[in-house]
């Protein structure tokens, strides 16, 4: 029975009995961590074999990758992610070690110098603003917060972005000049954003001239089922309707190899790889090529890393298995929790009951769970209806993970049942 139908001595009683629950919860002395979109060491021991390569100085066409040069990255890594992103080799840009960085890169760069077909620097704006779909990367908002750019929410649904509501910001207001998106598995919905939706982004008409959605596809290739879901063709999507430099593609693998000691990718029209490059060429004399060829050797081709993929989703899909029971096993049917069931990426995105998301996390807190921070998927920290948590579990030892959510459901339940009771 939902816990909002109960009378209110059936509520008393509830909540009597939950505070019970955790006080066991709290006599267990956990100390457990389910914060941090980490891969777990069984994973990183996958890609150990990196260690012991290249076997080789040279890459495929002679140049020896231990010196300077070749900005663009290997043409043997490009064509790697170019298969994996489906899109053209000549389109990527193989880097170094940190997607994200380059996401940096191009939104400061954006600031300084304006992108090919901006009237004037962003940073010569009044005010510049960005789309954010919301829950979304935590790290995206802190880089717009940082660099003084104003966030503005849409909702992320299954399909992707809300593209009514995107629409409707865009259309008429030149300050709007980009918006992130990750497409596949997003962080930390698990949305994947379907072609329909893709191609209208790609499509609608923005006020700003030099409008970009910044396709952060992260989580291309972690499937956590035997589904491997494939992108919108972002790239194609947008030439075909005549907006050709609005995306700006991002990948890496640090959630495939090493996190933090991977390849990152970018991939954009021949204008915005241009524009990219030049600024680079002032930042960089090349990347990590050693890396590369690491990477190139270990993999062999893009089916290579397919088949990598399939070994960490029989490591990390039992986690979200326990997830899923854990949660189910609680607070099926009390009309107090949701949460998605991703078949993908790294998260699963748990909405309790309004006005509550602080007090689990710190419920969890003080029985020894750290949880991400309620709120932290969304600007500033600031979740409106106080009720996201991001989880993450695929660090933490399955057992780990089973033990901290079941202690985890026992807090939403028990915040729950003092907010209605109260
Ligand atoms: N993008 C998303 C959506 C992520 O979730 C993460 C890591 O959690 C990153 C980018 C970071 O990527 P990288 O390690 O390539 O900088």
């Amino acid at each position: 029975q939902p816990l909002t139908d109960l009378a209110p001595d059936q509520l008393a009683e509830r909540l009597s009995a939950a505070q019970a629950d955790y006080q066991d919860l709290q006599a267990k002395g956990l100390k457990l961590d389910l914060t941090r979109g980490k891969p777990g060491a069984d994973q990183l021991d996958l890609s150990q074999g990196l260690l012991g390569l290249p076997t080789t100085n040279k890459d495929r066409s002679g140049a020896d990758v231990r010196n300077y040069g070749g900005l663009e990255g290997l043409a043997e890594m490009r064509e790697i992610f170019a298969d994996l992103l489906s899109v053209d080799t000549a389109r990527v840009i193989a880097g170094g070690n940190s997607s994200l960085t380059m996401m940096y890169q191009v939104v400061t760069w954006l600031l300084s110098h304006g992108g090919p077909d901006s009237p004037r620097p962003w940073a010569q704006e009044d005010t510049v603003k960005f789309v954010c779909p919301v829950p979304g990367y935590d790290r995206h908002f802190t880089m717009l917060a940082e660099l003084g750019i104003e966030m503005v929410t849409v909702p992320m649904r299954e399909d992707g972005p809300d593209v009514r509501a995107v629409r409707a910001l865009v259309a008429d207001d030149p300050q709007v000049k980009g918006m992130w998106l990750v497409p596949t598995y997003a962080n930390p919905t698990g949305s994947v954003t379907s072609t329909e939706v893709a191609a209208e982004l790609m499509a609608m008409p923005t006020a700003a001239p030099d409008f970009r959605i910044l396709w952060d596809n992260a989580y291309a290739v972690h499937h956590l089922t035997d589904v491997e879901t494939k992108s919108a063709d972002a790239l194609g999507l947008a030439s075909a309707s005549g907006n050709p430099n609005r995306p700006i593609m991002f990948a890496s693998t640090s959630k495939i190899t090493f996190a933090g000691a991977g390849v990152a990718a970018l991939a954009a029209s021949p204008e915005n790889k241009e524009w990219f490059l030049k600024r680079l060429s002032y930042a960089s004399i090349g990347p990590d090529k050693v890396n590369q060829l690491r990477h190139v050797e270990f993999f062999g081709d893009a089916e290579g890393i397919r088949a990598h993929m399939r070994k960490h989703r029989d490591l990390i899909a039992p986690k979200f298995a326990a997830v899923e029971d854990a949660l189910t096993a609680r607070l099926d049917g009390l009309g107090i929790a949701t949460w998605s069931r991703p078949i993908g990426g790294y998260f699963v995105d748990l909405n309790v009951l309004d006005g509550t998301a602080a007090r689990v996390v710190q419920l969890a807190k003080e029985a020894g769970i750290a949880l991400t921070p309620a709120g932290s998927a969304f600007p500033h920290g600031d979740d409106p209806d106080d009720r996201n948590i991001r989880l993450a579990p695929t660090f933490p030892a399955l057992a780990e993970v089973e033990t901290a959510m079941a202690g985890v459901a026992v807090c939403v339940e028990l915040a729950a049942a003092e907010k209605l009771a109260a």
